[in-house]
This record gives C-alpha cells, sequence and structure tokens, in this order.
C-alpha cells in the first residue's frame, strides 16, 4: 500500500505543480512595477534584451509586452520534468512531445520554450534540436521543478540558499544537451515567486518571465475548452502558457492548430518572449 499511496502523491504533486502553470498570481507573490517601464534595451543585436533589475540588483519580472504595439503574441512552452521522474520516463512515459514541435514548425510558428534541466538530461537530441533552431529560443525553468516559495500547489520547496544553484545547473544541463545560447529569461516552477526567491537569483542577470494568458493545457481532455481559453484571454503583446509534455498535457497539439489559425485570422503575429522585451524596451 506504501508505495501506491507515495505514487499517487507524487502523481497530485506533479498535477499540482503543472495546474499551478495555469493559475492566477499565487498569494503572497511580488508585484513589481509594470514591465514596460523598466526594460532596457540590449546594446548588441545578438544579445537577447533583458529588462533592467530592480531596487537592489531585484531580478525583474515580465509578465507581457506592450499593448499599445500592435498585435503580437508570444506562445511559451514549460518542458516540465521534476527531479524524481527519471524511473517513469524509464518505465515508457512521455515528458516529451515532439509532434507539438512538428506542429509549430509546421506552422512556422515562433517559440519560446522553459525547459528543465533534468527535462534536458531525458531528451538531449530534442533540446539540441530547439537550441539549435532560429525558430526558437530556449530559456530556463530551473533543474528540479522545485517551488521557490512555501506553499507553491504541493511541490517540494527549494531552501533558498540553493536556489541560485538550481537555476545553475539547469543552464549547465542545457548546455551539456547542445543549447548553445540559452536565453537569460527565467521562469519559475508553478509560477511561484516572493521577494526572496527574486533577491536569490538576483546576480545571475536573469529575467523572471511570467505570462497574462493561462491556456489550462494541464491535464485537460478537452482540446476545444483549452483553445477558447486562449482565444478569450490573448490581447496585444500577451504571453501564453502551454505545455510541452505529452504525459500531463496531451491536448497541446490539437490546440496549437486551432489557436494559431485563428489568431492569425484575427490579425496576430506570433513573436518570441525576446521579441516582447526588446518592444517593451523601445516603448519606455
Ligand atoms: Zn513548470
Amino acid at each position: 500500500m506504501i508505495p501506491r499511496v507515495r505514487r499517487i502523491a507524487a502523481v497530485c504533486a506533479l498535477g499540482a505543480a503543472l495546474a499551478a502553470c495555469g493559475s492566477a498570481d499565487p498569494a503572497g507573490s511580488a508585484r513589481p512595477a509594470p514591465a514596460e517601464s523598466r526594460a532596457s534595451a540590449s546594446p548588441s543585436a545578438s544579445r537577447p534584451p533583458v529588462l533592467a533589475p530592480g531596487p537592489g540588483g531585484l531580478t525583474p519580472v515580465f509578465e507581457h509586452g506592450p499593448r499599445t504595439l500592435g498585435k503580437t503574441v508570444a506562445l511559451t512552452f514549460d518542458a516540465d520534468m521534476t527531479a524524481d521522474q527519471g524511473p517513469r520516463a524509464a518505465a515508457g512515459e512521455h515528458f516529451d512531445n515532439p509532434d507539438l514541435i512538428g506542429a509549430l514548425r509546421q506552422l512556422k510558428v515562433p517559440a519560446t520554450i522553459f525547459m528543465t534541466g533534468r527535462w534536458a538530461d531525458e531528451y538531449p537530441i530534442e533540446a539540441r534540436s530547439l537550441g539549435n533552431d532560429p525558430q526558437f529560443e530556449v530559456a530556463n525553468h530551473s533543474y528540479s521543478h522545485h517551488a521557490f516559495t512555501a506553499d507553491c500547489y504541493g511541490l517540494p520547496t527549494i531552501a533558498a540558499d540553493k536556489m541560485r544553484a538550481d537555476v545553475e545547473r539547469a543552464y549547465a544541463s542545457l548546455h551539456q544537451a547542445g543549447v548553445p545560447h540559452a536565453l537569460p529569461y527565467f521562469r519559475f516552477p508553478g509560477g511561484c515567486y516572493d521577494q526572496r526567491a527574486l533577491r536569490a537569483l538576483s546576480g545571475l542577470g536573469v529575467t523572471a518571465v511570467q505570462w497574462d494568458v493561462v491556456s489550462g493545457d494541464a491535464f485537460a481532455t478537452d482540446a476545444g475548452a483549452v483553445t477558447r481559453q486562449v482565444l478569450d484571454g490573448v490581447k496585444p503583446g500577451s504571453v501564453v502558457i502551454m505545455h510541452c509534455t505529452r504525459s500531463a498535457a496531451p491536448t497541446t497539439e490539437r490546440v496549437v492548430r486551432a489557436v494559431v489559425p485563428a489568431l492569425r485570422g484575427r490579425g496576430y503575429r506570433f513573436v518570441k518572449v525576446s521579441d516582447l522585451i526588446g518592444e517593451s524596451a523601445g516603448h519606455r
């Protein structure tokens, strides 16, 4: 019984974590000033734009691009895999989603992938392919997918003095997998952060990237409902959160195939997160 109970608990924890990626702002999270007023342009075209740090070098947080610079939207996909899911992958569970990436390529949709280091360890060929395809940009979603605050939807919590090392370990895993230029953008697992977490990562030079549109693709079975939620939520400059894992987000490819033509029909153009941050920089 105990192993069975443990397995259920683990599944629930992952479920909560993924659902958290589609939830509203967690209670107690930091609410920094609007990104638009704090963006800074990169001096070099080859270096991705980042937001200027907050007071005391605090890690800046980006939620969406300008609302008044035309109809652009960024689709983001979290490649989640928690540190303890290796045995499940070995048993045949798929935490990747090659058909989703294939659909994005077929539809010529630029996208930003927030990849955990554990995912890159498990799927190095896919990680390398994404990291070397100019249609995509690969950013950091932690190594372990543990929470950076307490009470983050049941995720195990990482200690404050381990946070920076976890993010650095993820960059090391991405690099080892063959992602040559992972972006200086970090998405908190579950989207959970507070001042302490932002402080712990200050000095890394990363911009934390949240979102303003929840797709609700985590554990969804009704692609139509997810599609409607995205189409109802997108505004100019929006950042949409979705997932790149067959295990926990099995409808996402179908959602993308429906959402992309619908938004293009409304005049939207798909861009990467770096494009939106760059637009914010020019908007100041
Ligand atoms: Zn995640």
